[in-house]
C-alpha cells in the first residue's frame, strides 16, 4: 500500500509518522516543495531569536528518515492531482501512483492588488528560508514598519521588539487587534504593544513602498511619508491549494473535509492549515489554523489513512507566546 503525502510540515510529518507507527512495512513517501529537511515552523521564531540552534528545528535528521522507513522527496513541487487515475504530477511532469493520498499542504502570506507591485522591496517572515535571510539583515536593522492583521503580525512584531528594533506597526483597524477571539491575554492588546515601544498607526493602509538611499519610503493612503530600513507586509493568509486546480476536489477557500479528514474524492484525505471543516459551533465551514489543529489533524489523517476510523474534534484554541505573555486564542466566538 503506497501512502503519499504532498507537504512536509507539521500535518504531514505527523501523518507520515503515525502510518509507518500503524503498520511498519507501509510505504510512505512525502514529498514537500521546501529545500529543507522537515522543519516545526511553530519554532522560527525562538530561531530568529537565537532561542534554539538550527537543529532544533528539525523534526528528524537524515538517519532518523531512513530508520523509520519514511521517503522524502525535498524541494519537488505537486502540480496536480488526477483522483480518477489514482495519480499525482510533479512539477517536472513525473508521474506518480498512489493507494492513498493525504494533501497536507499549509497555507502562505500574500498580496494584494496594491501592494503586489511593491513585492521585491516586502520581507516576509513565514519559512525557514525567509528566516534565514532576516537572520542575516537585521543586525543591519534599526527601524522596521509591519503592515497587516493577525496573530502572525503580532508574533513578528514581539521578535522585532525582543531584538531591540524600532518598530511601526500600521493597521487598518481602529486599534491594533488580534483578528481573533482572545480567550484569554490579560489587558487591551493595543496599550501591551504601545508599552512596549511599538508605534501604532491606526485606520491606514501603504499603497507604495520605494528604496531610497538608506532603505525604504512608504507612503500611506492618507499620505503619511515614513522611512525606515524594512518593510514586512502581507494582506491575507491563505491556504495553498493550487494542486487541486482541475481536479473535482470540492474547495471554498480550503479544501472541504469530512470528520475523518476525508475529501470529497475517495482515498484521497486533507489535514492542516490547507483544510476547511464544518465547524459545530459557527454552523459553517472554517479553516483553523495553527499548530494544534496542524497536530491533531495529521495523527487523524495518518491512523484512517491506515485503515482506521477515527473523528477530528475541532481543537479549543492556539497558543502564542507574545513577549512573553501567552496568548490563547480562537476563530470563533
Ligand atoms: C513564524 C511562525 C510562528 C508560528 N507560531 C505558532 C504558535 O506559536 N502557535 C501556533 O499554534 N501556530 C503557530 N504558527 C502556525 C503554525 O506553524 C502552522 O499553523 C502549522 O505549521 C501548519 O501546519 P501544516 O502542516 O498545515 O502546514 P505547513 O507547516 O505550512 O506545511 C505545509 C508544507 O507544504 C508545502 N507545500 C505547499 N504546497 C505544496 C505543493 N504543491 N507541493 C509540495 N509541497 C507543498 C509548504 O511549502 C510547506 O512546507 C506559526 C507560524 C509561523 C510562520
Amino acid at each position: 500500500m503506497k501512502h503519499v503525502i504532498i507537504g512536509a510540515g507539521v500535518a504531514g510529518i505527523t501523518a507520515a509518522k503515525t502510518i509507518k507507527e500503524m503498520n511498519r512495512d507501509a510505504e510512505v513517501v512525502v514529498i514537500g516543495d521546501e529545500l529543507f529537511l522537515p522543519y516545526k515552523r511553530y519554532l522560527l521564531t525562538e530561531f530568529l531569536c537565537d532561542s534554539i540552534k538550527r537543529d532544533e528545528l528539525l523534526f528528524f535528521s537524515v538517519e532518523m528518515l531512513k530508520e523509520l522507513g519514511i521517503k522524502l522527496r525535498k524541494g519537488e513541487y505537486v502540480k496536480s492531482i488526477e483522483p480518477s487515475e489514482k495519480v499525482i504530477k510533479l512539477h517536472h511532469c513525473e508521474v506518480m501512483h498512489y493507494d492513498k493520498l493525504l494533501i497536507a499542504t499549509g497555507g502562505s502570506p500574500g498580496l494584494g492588488l496594491v501592494l503586489r507591485p511593491f513585492k521585491k522591496h516586502i520581507s516576509f517572515y513565514y519559512s525557514l528560508y525567509d528566516t534565514l535571510l532576516l537572520k542575516e539583515k537585521l543586525p543591519e536593522v534599526r527601524k522596521c514598519i509591519v503592515y497587516g492583521d493577525g496573530v502572525s503580525c503580532l508574533d513578528l512584531i514581539c521578535v522585532l521588539c525582543n531584538l531591540g528594533k524600532q518598530v511601526t506597526y500600521i493597521t487598518r483597524e481602529e486599534r491594533a487587534t488580534f483578528g481573533l477571539d482572545e480567550i484569554d491575554f490579560d489587558g487591551e492588546l493595543h496599550e501591551f504593544l504601545e508599552e512596549k515601544g511599538v508605534e501604532v498607526i491606526t485606520e491606514e493602509q501603504v499603497v507604495s513602498i520605494e528604496e531610497s538611499e538608506h532603505g525604504y519610503k512608504v507612503e500611506t493612503i492618507q499620505q503619511r511619508m515614513l522611512t525606515t530600513d524594512i518593510v514586512f507586509a502581507w494582506d491575507y493568509y491563505k491556504p495553498n491549494i493550487s494542486c487541486i486546480e482541475g481536479s473535482a476536489i470540492e474547495k471554498k477557500l480550503g479544501i472541504l473535509v469530512n470528520t475523518r479528514l476525508e475529501t470529497s474524492e475517495k482515498d484521497i484525505y486533507s489535514a492542516g492549515d490547507c483544510v476547511e471543516i464544518y465547524h459545530p459551533n459557527i454552523k459553517c465551514y472554517w479553516i483553523n489554523f495553527g499548530l494544534p489543529n496542524a497536530l491533531a489533524q495529521g495523527e487523524i489523517a495518518g491512523k484512517n489513512m491506515s485503515g482506521q476510523n477515527e473523528e477530528y474534534k475541532i481543537q479549543e484554541a492556539i497558543v502564542f507566546d507574545l513577549m512573553g505573555k501567552s496568548l490563547k486564542a480562537r476563530w470563533w466566538k
